[in-house]
């Protein structure tokens, strides 16, 4: 057990308070006491020796599971509380500290018949879910299952190529056994080929979901936008809310949305953990996302970035490195340093009057007048082979309790005598979605974009145009560019801005690798760089006058040339989980 601790507590905000057994039993005994944001914990019997109790954070627990023994005639009612509380120690060097589960089962005895038993731990269970699911109670309300809504129906999809290939792996591991006791409903699809996600949303039925979740990495979430975009329907469906559990070598949503729930910067399987138990308290955020349009006049929605220069060339060089996780970003860092180039380029902006810029525009750098440039267009790149869907996985560790009958609609449903907790893994694609083979172009979607003028007008006269040699150029809408990149610090999912950052040439190499150093911590607007400026804007354009280079949209390359794009201010809807864990751990 690896349970906070922390001082003595009782204050007037207890909603529920209670003396029970455990189980597995052993003859002792507890005191709990329920706040907004804690399980408090006491033992009585065996009495400790220090006054000390054991703080469960809410924010820290995903689920809340009532259960009978398995005798028949046996009184006494259970209420199981999971929880996933950060490790004590650093397990190996870099591994970071990661979550642990711990689960304890408490034994309501107080009554002389089941029912009034039950009654009890459906109570605490059912509090306990509502103070998970941010569904408001206080001492003042008559606690029961039916505050809770149906239970949760996620899609889950899954790219088994994302990252280091280890996504089904974990998904089994470490996200199924937590979202079942989260009481979540899933289906998992495995995508087979790149757009597999972009059309299965295209076709599902949306009143059958309450999220659709990209286990992957950023790629695949894009994906999924850009599908709910393509929709007849999409003014509705870009409202699903959608989440990721991050599975790739980009993550730099999920790094955000673990920045933003206030917890340590993680990577790998500590990242995809603090994300999944995010995930159970199914709070959503509206996202901003950006409508991109390139030369050839294809326009798609991004939630992320657009990259020109060194940031572009680092992700899509360093696809040779994929093997290696998220380190292959530091590798391609350095290649790309060793072989530093500039591109020249006229970048143009609508500036975001209200907002403020963490460096002023230098005085060094030329306004110039507006063209369209005839450029190369590239290929789009990278296909991948197909994959069968993987085999179905069934039960959990078995126990020597079995669930309780439970009559709520937010409660699991009563199950067969042999497993704890009840999961029903299905991996079969749903009916209705099968593949759109063969379409064409996805009919352009969405809100109109009345901010641009076409790419090849000169932009409006309230724009601001620059025109020199970059480093890199670099459109980002969130706080991170990967889990480890905290680029736009002061950037919100929903604060309606593009934050243009750019790199002018000039800039030395040490100079540079300070710059990506101190990003980790978010630091690097501090080290006042002249070649580093941020503007925030609404709109954008990008025309590259290097003849060869590479651009990506939310780390996928699209066609080089001509670029521009405009903020949809809150189109999306993000599940981020809970925003106060900070002040909920102290
Ligand atoms: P990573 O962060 O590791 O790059 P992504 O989720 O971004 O992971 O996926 C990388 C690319 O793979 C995306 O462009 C996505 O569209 C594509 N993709 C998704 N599923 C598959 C698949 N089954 N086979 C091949 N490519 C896929
Ligand atoms: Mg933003």
């Amino acid at each position: 057990m690896n349970l906070v601790r922390g001082p003595y507590h009782e204050g007037a905000d207890t909603l529920l308070h209670g003396e029970f057994g455990a189980f597995p039993s052993k003859g002792s005994r507890y005191a709990l006491s329920l706040t907004q944001t804690a399980l408090h914990i006491q033992r009585l019997v065996p009495k400790p020796d220090t006054d000390q109790r054991t703080v469960v954070p809410l924010a820290e627990v995903v689920g809340c599971h009532t259960l009978r023994s398995r005798a028949p005639a046996d009184r006494v009612a259970y209420f199981s509380v999971y929880a996933y509380p950060l490790k004590k120690r650093k397990v190996a060097v870099g591994s970071g500290r990661g979550r642990q589960r711990a689960a304890r089962t408490f034994q309501v005895d107080g009554a002389d018949d089941y029912e009034k038993n039950r009654a009890v731990a459906e109570k605490w269970a059912a509090a306990i879910k509502c103070l998970v699911l941010g569904i408001p109670i206080s001492s003042e309300t008559d606690i029961a299952p039916s505050l809770l809504p149906r239970r949760r129906r996620l899609l889950l999809l899954i790219n088994p190529f994302g990252g280091r290939g280890l996504a089904l792996q974990w998904c089994q591991t470490h996200v199924l056994p937590m979202i079942t006791e989260a009481d979540i409903s899933f289906n998992l699809i495995q995508t087979e080929r790149r757009n597999h996600a972009r059309d299965l949303v295209k076709d599902i039925n949306l009143a059958d979901w309450d999220g659709i979740v990209a286990v992957s990495g950023d790629g695949l979430l894009y994906e999924v936008l850009n599908g709910l975009m393509e929709r007849s329907d999409w003014e509705e469906a870009v409202r699903m809310p959608v989440g990721i559990l991050p599975c790739g070598s980009g993550n730099a949503l999920a790094g955000a949305i673990n920045c933003k729930a206030g917890l340590e910067q993680a990577l790998g399987l500590e990242l995809l953990l603090n994300c999944a138990m995010l995930l159970c308290h199914a709070a959503v955020t509206p996202l901003d996302l950006v409508a991109v349009t390139t030369a050839s006049g294809a326009r798609c929605f991004s939630c992320l970035s657009v990259a020109w220069g060194f940031v572009s060339d680092v992700d899509i060089e360093s696809e040779k490195y994929r093997h290696m996780g998220a380190a292959r970003f530091t590798l391609g860092t350095l290649v790309r340093l060793a072989s530093l180039n500039t591109y020249r380029g006229r970048l143009s902006y609508l500036p975001a009057a209200d907002a403020t810029a963490h460096r002023p525009i230098s005085r060094s750098i030329t306004v110039a007048p507006n063209g369209c440039l005839p450029l190369q267009r590239l290929p789009l790149h990278r296909a991948l082979s197909d994959m069968g869907l993987c085999e179905e996985r069934h039960a959990l560790q078995g126990a020597e309790l079995a669930p309780a009958p439970c009559p709520s609609p937010g409660s699991p449903p009563p199950c067969s005598a042999s497993a704890l907790p009840p999961p029903s893994f299905s991996f079969q694609p749903l009916p209705g979605q099968l593949l759109a083979g063969g379409v064409g172009e996805a009919q352009v979607r969405g809100p109109p974009d009345e901010l641009l003028v076409p790419l090849g007008e000169p932009v409006p006269g309230s724009w601001v145009t620059v025109e020199n040699d970059f480093v890199l150029v670099l459109a980002i809408y969130p706080s991170h560019l990967g889990a480890d990149l905290h680029t736009a610090p002061f950037a919100r999912f929903d604060d309606g801005l593009i934050h243009l950052c750019f790199i002018r040439a000039g800039i030395s190499r040490a100079a540079l690798m300070r710059l990506f150093l101190a990003m980790e911590k978010g630091s690097h607007f501090e080290q006042e760089c002249p070649h580093l400026t941020h503007v925030p804007v609404r709109a954008f354009r990008l025309e590259p006058l290097t003849r060869k280079g590479i651009l990506t949209v939310d780390g996928e390359r699209v066609e080089y040339g001509p670029i521009q794009g405009q903020v949809h201010p809150g189109l999306a809807c993000l599940i981020t989980g809970i925003d106060r864990l900070k002040s909920a751990t102290g």
